[in-house]
């Protein structure tokens, strides 16, 4: 029996391992042992996941969350490598881009206990980026990579890795696994009252609600877009409201706390447009066949821009408003192909049998 611990702290971790982790317990001759770093912790970050998507409780619940990145990360390194001593895992499976996936990484590497890293190969090329840090190490000292994309391979491949002894798999992207499952379940979020073609708007990087003037510049544009656009419904991110408070900004549009995912996939079905920070809201919007504007200058997913389903703005205000408005309502092409076709999970778990 392999046994695998599967480390996950951050909402977009939870929806991404939900399938991988339903597959294992459908396959003999694997099991998983689960530890939540507590990177998120507020109920409608963490425990409404764990309740819609069924995934199993954590056999490790650990409570390290806020704190500046190296006091996080080393908390987590710590307790981490705790859990990997006590579990003694054949391997360790990490997600993404968090603090959690490479404490969770290197905790591992360092017990020489191999990794497999999902999302493996993603970058924006922009070092500012805590995640890129995150994900380019990560990627280092993994065995395993997941690529979900035929770029990120290519990624991977420029940095050397196909003379590495590590195994580069494209897979395809489990976000489309997720979208598609979970679509079925869709449900609109409890008192939703907008009755009109709404834009869906979602903001929480660092890079935005951490410089005032970016931060600034987006609220402003949100504002305008939901007075002369469409209403703009934005489930908000704890941080996002921290900083806009902290700043003394005033947001004009439809604030709602943030929804689990069969809200999110049921807003995201309904809505005309998507406007957003996100990483994987920006590919759900194509999931779902909705235009894109990402309030971002680099994205990891360039084939959504190379297809013109994604538009990048970054934080520059009129570009937000005057995107939002030619975008509003234009359908998007299928080119589903991009992302594997939503089987992604199955082949993860193929490869780690
Ligand atoms: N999401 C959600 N509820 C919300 C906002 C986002 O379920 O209120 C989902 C979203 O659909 C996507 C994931 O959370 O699947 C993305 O997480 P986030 O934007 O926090 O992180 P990123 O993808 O940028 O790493």
């Amino acid at each position: 029996m392999q046994r695998i611990l599967t480390i996950i702290g951050a909402r977009p971790q939870f929806i991404k391992a939900s399938v991988v982790s339903r597959t294992i317990k459908k396959t003999d001759g694997i099991e998983e042992i689960m530890l939540h770093t507590g990177q998120h912790f507020d109920a409608n970050m963490s425990d409404i996941f764990f309740n819609q998507l069924g995934i199993p409780k954590p056999d490790i619940q650990l409570d390290i969350h806020g704190g500046n990145h190296g006091v996080m990360t080393g908390r987590m390194l710590a307790e981490i490598e705790q859990g990997i001593l006590e579990y003694k895992p054949d391997r360790v499976l990490v997600y993404g881009d968090t603090n959690s996936t490479l404490a969770g990484a290197l905790a591992a590497a360092k017990l020489h206990v191999p990794v497999a890293h999902v999302e493996a190969g993603l970058r924006s090329f922009n070092m500012r980026m805590p995640e890129e840090i995150n994900r380019i190490l990560t990627d280092q000292i993994s065995d395993m990579l997941f690529c979900p994309t035929d770029t990120a391979v290519r990624n991977l491949d420029k940095e050397g890795f196909a003379s590495k002894p590590v195994n580069v798999l494209q897979v395809g992207d489990v976000m489309q696994d997720a979208a598609l499952f979970f679509a079925q379940r869709a449900v609109a979020p409890r008192d939703f009252i907008v009755n009109r073609n709404f834009v869906l708007g979602t903001l929480h990087r660092a890079e935005n609600t951490d410089d005032p003037e970016r931060l600034t510049a987006i609220i402003s544009a949100l504002n305008h877009v939901h007075q002369s656009v469409a209403p703009v419904v934005l489930p908000l991110h704890p941080r996002t409201r921290a900083a806009i408070d902290k700043a003394g900004l005033s947001l004009e549009v439809n604030v709602i706390d943030p929804v689990g995912y069969f809200e999110m996939v049921w807003l995201l079905n309904h809505c005309s447009l998507v406007l957003t920070d996100s990483g994987g809201v920006q590919k759900e919007a194509f999931f779902f066949g909705k235009a894109c504007i990402t309030m971002r200058d680099q994205t990891e997913w360039v084939e959504l821009i190379s297809a013109g389903a994604n538009h990048l703005v970054g934080a520059n205000q009129e570009e937000i408003i005057a995107h939002s408005s030619t975008h509003f309502g234009r359908a998007i092409e299928d080119h589903q192909h991009l992302y594997g076709g939503g089987n992604a999970a199955e082949r993860i778990v193929e490869h780690l049998v």
